[in-house]
């Protein structure tokens, strides 16, 4: 393993707009239903991408809790798979991800659609036992009731983990930024990276996020340097 990817849940990786929808079950329509089902079929595109390099540690660290992200994926999943008659077929072709060369490939979305299980087994497997709770890493190593700031989590991921290359993916500026500035002090040995993402609340940013992401997933890891990216664009 030579690059840790440690990715936050909310709004990086899982926008806010679709954990509205599952909480309130409204605004289930075809314009929803099919960006929804666009950024969980880009999600699966970047993960099998960044996962068939076996040098990646893929992890999640959030400040969520009670298995949220176990449970946004599966609800998500469950949105798509029971609203599947108004995905918007063409919309869905153009704005997803389409790789040039993929190996082991992403099924096309009809066949995923007959497979009951295959978004939540295909993603939970990737991060398996790497999902980690901000509130538990707290309670468990410090005896603290801390549940949002992830400093003395993300201090535990990078010393538990002998990898000297690491990338804290997150949309937040006080939390995974601010920490990321103070962890390329502590650790110097390592090159220890940030990479910002937009909390946008417009589906149509997350979609163009998720591709300047992949476009740009192998600079991010080979930048040689710790350094904070506020931006995908790298020269
Ligand atoms: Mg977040």
């Amino acid at each position: 393993m030579t690059n840790l990817l440690i990715f936050d849940w909310d709004d990086t990786l899982f926008p806010a707009l679709i954990s509205d929808i599952i909480i309130k079950e409204t605004s289930i329509n075809e314009n929803n239903i099919t960006f929804i089902t666009i950024i969980i079929y880009n999600l699966l595109i970047i993960m099998n991408k960044l996962k068939n390099n076996i040098n990646n540690k893929l992890v999640i660290l959030t400040a969520s809790r009670n298995n949220w992200v176990e449970i946004s994926i599966i609800n998500a999943e469950k949105l798509i798979y029971t609203n599947r008659h108004l995905i918007n077929y063409n919309l869905f072709n153009k704005l997803i991800i389409k790789p040039q060369t993929e190996s082991p490939y992403i099924p096309e979305l009809n066949h995923i659609l007959t497979q009951k299980n295959f978004i939540s087994n295909f993603l939970l497997d990737i991060f398996n036992k790497n999902i980690y709770y901000v509130n538990i890493l707290e309670k468990e190593l410090l005896n603290s009731y801390e549940t949002f700031n992830k400093y003395n989590s993300l201090f535990y991921l990078l010393l538990i983990n002998k990898i000297n290359n690491v990338i804290i993916l997150g949309d937040s500026i006080e939390n995974e930024r601010y920490h990321t500035i103070k962890l390329i002090e502590r650790f110097s040995h390592k090159i220890i990276k940030f990479i910002k993402f937009n909390n946008s609340k417009n589906h149509i940013d997350k979609i163009h996020e998720q591709y300047s992401f992949f476009i740009h997933l192998n600079n991010i890891i080979n930048f040689d340097k710790s350094y904070i990216f506020d931006s995908f664009y790298i020269n």
